[in-house]
């Protein structure tokens, strides 16, 4: 985009990283709209004199083979994702057919760069760029380097999940799609997705329906805030349910609550009947519970329980079906289920109840997403869930969307000589770090299995939101880590 261009001589000379990364903002590459930025990285390399190749789940792989004298320095293979999150102040703007315009701008005494109104795409358009830059460098004396640019990482991570066998040689993954500088990403988790159903039978009720609202709550990503004293609306709401079940001639009719199975759900609305009688004791176990709550969830500040008049009449369930669907999804896992004994503050293990639905033809569903750095972990989770779907009646899926956990390991070749590049580069000791929420490196261990990796980036703050930025002075010391890992792996 010729307007971005224009930003080249304000920035810190850094190989052609900056240009690329113009290069591939001017290209429409959200998730699911990669074929415009796979065919020009492959032109791309073409013309620079490098292999490209796709693979059949569309991946794209760019070779640069050893330099003279580098012929037996093993093969290091570059990783970064083509798609990005579109989000956009401006609902009208098309990131289907539109670049993204970036701007400078300081904040916090740091220079930053931002995109006007949407998205910046840096995650991971920075990866793509620092990557061919890498490939075309002609100062880089280096051995044979791959640069494998998977397809759809944020929305399925089909290109990471679908990669053909032997698509690559490397046995040394260097992931550039991390966030931070100065961290080195060494683990992550796996996970997938999981659900408890039945259909209940409904019947035909005079009593008044009431609707409960519980809103308010903070939520958030289960892989990055699950350890925190947040609450889940949805769990929060079958516990205040479970306690109003002992109110004589409380029925649950329909449920529903959450937005995906990977966020903590923030909301939840729940139809009960019950007789006239009974609405007091209900309205004062209401405010009982919410108070509970309150005290045991701080972070809740703004959490709110509501309760009013819905309907004359509905159907609902019996109670016998209202005590197997509240007692069943209160019993499933949710939450931490262990922490990582090697790494202080990691989760190793974690379930998270998503979405859960009643619905007025009596259709119950419980989703859930699991994530662990241990695939044994995994299927203990599932088995927790099938357990207590066993218990309670409850159909239970298998493991659907199953991706690998990346377990920790700092004690790699790959792990050193990244940790003493960034040391050499930055002059001091990086972080070393695993997370709990989900990279592609385990994915592609799957089926590599020798693989040893590695995470790093440049500092990229609030990716995927429309106020995402990087961080200017951290990209070019991130392009020269880069380039000592591939001077120094022997
Ligand atoms: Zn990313």
């Amino acid at each position: 985009m010729a307007t971005n261009n224009n930003l080249l001589t304000s920035l810190p000379p850094c190989g052609t990283v900056w240009e690329r990364f113009f290069d591939v903002c001017a290209i429409p590459h959200g998730s699911g709209n990669v074929e415009t930025i796979s065919k020009w990285i492959i032109d791309f390399a073409t013309k620079n004199g490098l292999e490209a190749k796709q693979d059949s789940a569309k991946n794209v792989l760019v070779t640069k083979a050893a330099d003279s004298g580098c012929e037996n320095k093993p093969t290091i293979l570059l990783q970064c994702h083509m798609d990005m999150v579109c989000e956009s102040n401006d609902a009208s703007f098309d990131f289907a057919t539109r670049g993204i315009e970036c701007e400078i701008a300081e904040l916090n005494g740091k220079k930053i760069l931002t995109a006007k109104g949407t998205t910046l795409g840096a995650d991971d358009g920075i990866g793509i760029a620092a990557g061919l830059a890498l490939l075309t460098d002609k100062d880089l004396k280096s051995g044979k380097l791959e640069l494998l640019c998977t397809v759809d990482e944020e929305t399925t991570m089909a290109g990471a999940e679908g990669i053909d066998a032997g698509f690559f040689t490397a046995k040394y993954l260097v992931n550039i799609d991390s966030e931070d500088e100065g961290v080195v990403t060494l683990g992550s988790a796996g996970g997938f997705d999981v659900s408890a159903s039945t259909k209940v039978a409904l019947v035909e009720t005079t009593d008044t329906a009431l609707e409960l609202s519980l809103s308010g709550c903070v939520g958030g990503h289960s892989g990055v805030e699950i350890h925190q004293p947040r609450a889940n609306a949805v769990v929060a709401l079958f516990d205040v349910l479970k306690t109003l079940l002992m109110i004589p001639g409380v029925r649950l009719a329909s449920f529903a609550g959450g937005k995906a199975t990977n966020a903590i759900p923030r909301s939840a609305k729940a139809v009960i009947t019950a007789p006239t009688a009974s609405h007091p004791a209900i309205r004062e176990a209401c405010d009982r519970a919410l108070a509970g709550l309150k005290a045991n969830h701080p972070m809740d500040v703004d959490m709110a329980l509501t309760m009013t008049l819905a309907d004359a009449t509905v159907k609902t369930t019996s109670l016998d079906d209202s005590a197997r669907i509240i007692g069943g999804t209160l019993a499933m896992p949710c939450g931490v289920i262990r922490m990582d004994g090697a790494i202080e503050g990691l989760v190793q293990t974690s379930c998270n109840v998503g979405n859960v639905s009643l619905t007025e033809e009596g259709d119950f569903k419980c989703e859930m997403f699991a994530r662990s750095s241990v695939n044994d972990s995994m299927d203990l989770v599932h088995n927790m869930v099938k357990a207590t779907g066993l218990i309670y009646g409850l159909d239970v899926s298998e493991q659907e969307g199953r991706f690998s956990g990346w377990k920790p390991n700092p004690d790699t070749k790959i792990a050193h000589v990244t940790i003493d590049a960034v040391k050499k580069v930055l002059g001091y000791e990086p972080k070393e770090e695993a997370i709990h929420a989900g990279l592609e490196c385990g994915l592609l261990m799957d089926k590599y299995h020798d693989l040893e990796a590695v995470s790093i980036g440049a500092t990229i703050c609030q990716p995927h939101c429309p106020d995402e930025y990087m961080e200017i002075d951290t990209v070019a010391p991130f392009y020269e880590i880069l380039k000592v890992i591939c001077t120094e792996m022997e």
